[in-house]
């Protein structure tokens, strides 16, 4: 069997897949991603946050592609949840990292956004096969070095890499090569029955593309406007109320509606689809788990395949794209000879657990019922360790995917925009007719020095608003103008 060679090799084509691939090819490295189906296929997870909208999809230059797909906007979420009787509205527009006009993101169809981000990654170099299976993670005795799949016609193949990413989503096993296993969450244990209904009411303007979710008696409904008619309804029962969707699952979930009279009101005049990709009534277990490692040498784990938090803020989609983003940065770093897998991977994981924890302590704190909005707020600040900002501005920060303070993932004009053009005016330099030129620029730390020199000009030029970047953590990594990489910290 002759074994093909590649930078890294990516297992699954979901958002998270899809997401590394595109990041690592757009630095001029070989990627290969292998994806079991052949797209578009079925996934659910349709309410996105800001933060994938405006920051990573801008990164990935397909922020065009969905403008165009006539996605719902989704300003905010609307909750009947905790004490107060009557629903409560946030609107991103509150958060200080979002820029008025960019105060949204999208509800949308996933068959139709995860196979625009998987021609996206084919388009900027990937090489992506579907209908590919990965079967095994091959390794030496200190590192993974590659791949087994089984191919579309069913030949079995290998290939080497020097990073092995598991992008297999929750229900592969790949993940199990890094090491340890899943550590589930006793507090969050529950299951979801769910199904699409065409001619639902719809929340009133301008709030009529919002997530509306109704908390009951045993448990809690999501209603996603996913087209002026079509709505995807779930509702989350707890563990202890498993038994309410167990049997025929049109009756379970008749039952469930029923139990819950704002779903019951919104659905009334609505008929539920029976045909097509949307007419299966599905269920699938939430729990929430972690990995006790993300990575080992040479494998990384992202999305669902590392950790999932329960999806009452639709968190899913903006930790597997910014996971990936943050895997990105790490491999381009060590693949372009920048730092050590330690140094880039430590980074990697340490954001992204403060992520995910963010999002599970916050969690904690919103299932407590016998309090009003007010008090989901202030554990936003609390959890978040948000100074500057007041409560609201804390928790929509947190609900927008915005709380890490990333300024590429910021929804509003950024130093990154304005030095990402500098970097690229560089790049032009570099590759220009000037004899003289070339060889300096060419030089990787002269060109480091030159976009960093950018930075600070535009730092100049756009005033408080280009705020230097910190460290997240002590005396670790800071990004690169572009986000593409790690840079270390250079205190001024
Ligand atoms: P996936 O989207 O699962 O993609 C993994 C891909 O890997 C798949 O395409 C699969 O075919 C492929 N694959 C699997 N095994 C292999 C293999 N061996 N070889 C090759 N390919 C393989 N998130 C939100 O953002 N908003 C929401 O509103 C939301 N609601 C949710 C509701 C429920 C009930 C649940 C359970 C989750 C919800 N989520 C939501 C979470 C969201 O579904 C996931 O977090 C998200 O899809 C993770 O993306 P991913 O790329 O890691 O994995």
């Amino acid at each position: 069997m002759s074994v093909e060679q590649f930078d890294v090799v990516v297992a699954g084509g979901g958002p998270s897949g899809s997401t590394v691939a595109t990041l690592v090819a757009m630095q001029g490295h070989r990627v290969l991603l292998l994806e079991k189906e052949v797209f578009p296929r079925y996934q659910i997870g349709e309410s996105l946050l800001p933060s994938t909208v405006h920051g990573v999809c801008k990164m990935l230059g397909v922020s065009e592609e969905l403008a165009a797909a006539n996605f719902p906007v989704k300003r905010g979420g609307t909750f009947r949840w905790g004490a107060r009787p009557e629903p409560w509205t946030f609107s991103f527009s509150v958060s200080p990292r979002i820029t008025g006009p960019k105060a949204f993101a999208y509800q949308v169809e996933r068959a139709k956004f995860d196979h625009i981000l998987l021609k996206n990654a084919r388009s900027k170099g990937v090489d992506v096969r579907e209908g590919c299976t990965v079967t095994e993670v091959l390794e030496d005795s200190e590192r993974i070095t590659g791949v087994r799949y089984t191919d579309a016609d069913g030949n079995e193949r290998e290939v080497s890499a020097t990073f092995v990413i598991d992008a297999s989503g929750n229900k592969s096993r790949l993940y199990s090569k890094v090491g340890g296993s899943r550590e589930y969450s006793e507090f969050f244990r529950s299951l979801a029955l769910f199904g699409y209904f065409e001619g639902g009411k719809r929340l009133p303007e301008p709030y009529s593309g919002n997530i509306l979710s109704v908390a009951f008696d045993s448990g809690w409904f999501w209603y996603i406007p996913l087209s002026d008619t079509l709505t995807s309804v779930g509702a989350v029962v707890r563990r202890e109320d498993a038994d309410k969707i167990q049997g025929d699952r049109e009756s379970a979930l008749n039952a469930l509606i029923a139990e819950c009279p704002l779903i019951s009101e919104y659905l009334s005049g609505a008929t539920r689809v029976t045909s097509g990709n949307y007419g299966e009534l599905r269920v699938r277990k939430d729990y929430s788990y972690q990995q006790p490692s993300y990575w080992r040498p040479g494998m990384i784990l992202i999305g669902d395949a590392a950790c999932f938090v329960d999806p009452v803020f639709s968190s899913g989609v903006h930790l597997a794209t910014y996971s990936a983003m943050l895997a990105a940065r790490s491999i381009n770093s060590v693949l372009d000879g920048d730092m050590d897998e330690k140094t880039a991977l430590t980074e990697f994981e340490a954001r992204y657990r403060r992520e995910y924890s963010v999002y599970y302590e916050f969690l904690v704190a919103f299932y407590e019922m016998h309090v009003d909005e007010e008090s989901y707020f202030w554990s936003a600040k609390k959890v978040t360790k948000d100074v500057e900002h007041t409560e609201i501005e804390s928790f929509v920060d947190l609900v927008g995917g915005l709380s890490s303070g990333e300024a590429v993932l910021a929804a509003k004009t950024r130093i990154a925009e304005h030095s990402a053009e500098f970097a690229a005016a560089v790049d032009q330099m570099a590759g220009g007719d000037d004899a003289n030129m070339v060889p300096l620029f060419k030089s990787h730390v002269v060109r480091q020095v030159m976009q960093e020199g950018g930075q600070e000009q535009m730092r100049v030029v756009l005033g408080e608003d280009a705020e230097p970047e910190l460290p997240l953590f002590p005396g670790g990594l800071v990004t690169s103008p572009d986000g593409m990489k790690w840079l270390p910290h250079r205190p001024v």
